[in-house]
């Protein structure tokens, strides 16, 4: 693991490149613009995930890099899936991943007035019209990729008429559904989205912040480009299905009176192996109840990951590593725990931890007596120092390190077999004892007491070592561990999410045992227990028991088996 970190660092350390910055550093050579403003954009209708993720790095990183700005704006224009503990969660894990608006916190609907004002424009200059036209009616009259759109008998209201009627919409003379606003554009464009676009739909639901002020809202199109303008957004950055809305974007802004002239420019959405990153899936997993919350450790939101114990430098240094690209693709999930693994191993102390206890008693070990030894608290920081262990007659090992008919290439415990105990001695187990059933419960060993720290005095060969911890003060702990939601790195490709989801996900084991110095960990804070990952305390568990979540094992499964010992 050590041989590879100068060049994870060296990678770090590698300037960001990629079209986009390639284009934005163009803007400012050119003078096209003079300071860059940038804005992440997202709809309070659920949890921040790993996608948005990758925006907030880009729009706030490009902010950064390039001295420039970026605005946190809430795209809150369907009151009917927004709420405000989504508004709450989203500035809190923006501010988690490492990042900071600083006034420049912005509303959709600080611009109803004004957007509403430009919508009056447009009827003026006849192009916008109130159809009545029923929604099913409207959708089959847009027509198809080879057919053209036919007009709805409204297309042809007066000015004045449009006028009285947008105003009666307005004032909530109308039931939902009853009519839309629409533009005037061209029914026959190619892209569909040019094809007479709805602006407005009456809605009588009141919203977070404007309570019940209005009852008509504007669309994600009328709102989200103009919103841009109004606040002097240079560079307005989206993924790739947006592609197609931009040619309606310009065409608002070249038939509004707008401050300023954003440009849009699309960029590949993160996709990750066994991930499923669509927030309307993600809320019908909490609604259903089949993960814990949006910060069940299992969820691809920053929420989850940081119950998981991800670091959020992980995850910017992830979406660094991935980069920007104009293609869609599926990142391995490989690479995310890569990143992971690396911070983790730089910044997290090690401890012992036995997962699954099995008994052990050095039968000539003194009774009641207890020795101190000395353990290191970080193998490549001297400076995280160093603590005491307690060590006595009977300990708790791993379960899974003694094997009753051990195979040739198993080299831990055993009848016959001696191991070393990290920090301690080297112990050989002389026999089992079972109970009624035939489980093995208890090893019965012996330890050389010339072997102090571990050491074989006469150089004799001892290939396992072992983690334990002392019985005598040992800490009871829940310690659940995770696998991936889904069992498969294309989940949904066989058209049902569901059936793809992992029953293996979630493992609970509730009798495990902590060294004692584990009881002291501050929430947040990230450990690895020797040989068996690395570990966070639960931060949403309440009562007074120690509950620990594994953030990620050592190394990945494959890697695991080549090093089986
Ligand atoms: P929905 O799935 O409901 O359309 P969304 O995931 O696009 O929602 P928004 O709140 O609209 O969520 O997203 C905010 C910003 O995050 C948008 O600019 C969007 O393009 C970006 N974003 C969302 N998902 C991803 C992703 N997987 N990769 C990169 N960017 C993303
Ligand atoms: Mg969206």
């Amino acid at each position: 693991m050590d041989d590879k970190k100068p060049m994870l660092e060296a990678a770090a350390n590698e300037e960001a490149r990629d079209f986009i910055r390639d284009l934005v550093q163009a803007d400012l050579a050119r003078g096209q613009v003079q300071s860059i403003v940038t804005r992440f954009p997202p709809e309070p209708n659920g949890y921040l995930h790993l996608g948005h993720a990758k925006s907030i790095c880009l729009n706030f990183g490009l902010a950064t890099e390039f001295g420039g700005r970026c605005h946190l704006r809430f795209d809150d224009t369907n009151p009917v899936k927004e709420e405000q503990e989504y508004i709450d969660a989203i500035k809190r894990d923006v501010r988690w991943l490492g990042f900071d608006w600083g006034e420049h916190l912005y509303h959709a609907s600080d611009y109803f007035q004004t957007l509403y004002d430009w919508a009056e424009h447009l009827i003026r200059a006849g192009l916008a019209y109130v159809d009545d036209t029923p929604p099913d009616e409207m959708r089959a009259m847009r027509g198809t990729l080879t057919e053209p759109g036919r007009a709805s008998p409204d297309r042809d209201r007066s000015v004045e008429t449009n006028f009285a009627l947008f105003r009666d919409m307005r004032a909530g003379k109308f039931a939902n559904g009853a009519c839309v606003l629409r533009a005037k554009i061209d029914l026959a464009s190619g892209n569909m989205n040019l094809r007479d676009p709805v602006l407005y739909r009456i809605l009588h639901v009141a919203h977070p912040r404007t309570g019940t002020q209005w009852c008509i809202y504007p669309t994600y199109d009328f709102a989200h480009g103009q919103s841009d303008a109004l606040e002097h957004v240079t560079h307005s950055l989206c993924t790739l299905e947006f592609a197609d809305h931009r040619p309606l974007y310009e065409w608002f802004l070249g038939h509004l009176p707008v401050p300023a002239r954003p440009r849009q420019t699309e960029f590949a959405r993160l996709n990750i192996g066994y991930t499923v990153l669509s927030k309307r899936y993600l809320t019908d997993l909490v609604r259903r109840g089949i993960v814990s919350g949006w910060d069940d450790p299992r969820m691809p939101t920053l929420a989850g990951l940081r119950r998981r114990g991800v670091p959020p430098a992980a995850i910017r240094d992830f979406v660094r590593r991935i980069g920007m690209s104009k293609a869609n693709s599926v990142v391995d999930l490989a690479m995310f725990d890569h990143a992971i693994r690396d911070h983790l191993n730089q910044a997290a102390e090690r401890r012992m931890a036995v997962l699954r206890p099995l008994k052990l008693v050095i039968e000539n070990f003194p009774e009641n007596h207890v020795e101190e030894l000395e353990a290191v608290n970080h193998p490549g920081n001297p400076g995280a120092g160093t603590r005491r262990l307690r060590f006595g007659r009977e300990i708790f090992v791993e379960r899974d390190d003694f094997m009753e008919n051990p195979s040739n290439k198993f080299f831990r415990l055993a009848v016959g077999r001696e191991v070393r105990l990290r920090y301690a001695y080297l112990v050989t187990c002389r026999e089992v004892v079972k109970d009624a059933a035939g489980n093995v419960v208890e090893l019965r060993c012996t330890y050389d007491p010339a072997s102090r720290g571990g050491n074989a005095p006469d150089g004799r060969k001892v290939k396992a070592t072992l983690h334990w911890v002392s019985a005598r003060d040992a800490l009871p702990a829940e310690v659940r561990l995770y696998a991936t939601l889904f069992n498969r790195p294309d989940p949904g490709a066989s058209g049902d999410l569901d059936a793809d989801l992992n029953p293996g996900s979630l493992e609970v084991l509730s009798g495990a045992l902590l060294e004692p110095s584990l009881a002291e960990m501050a929430a947040g804070e990230a450990v690895q227990f020797e040989r068996l990952g690395y570990f966070c305390p639960d931060l949403a568990s309440r009562s007074d028991a120690l509950v620990f979540n594994r953030t990620i094992e050592l190394r990945d499964t494959w890697a695991k088996v080549q090093v089986q010992s």
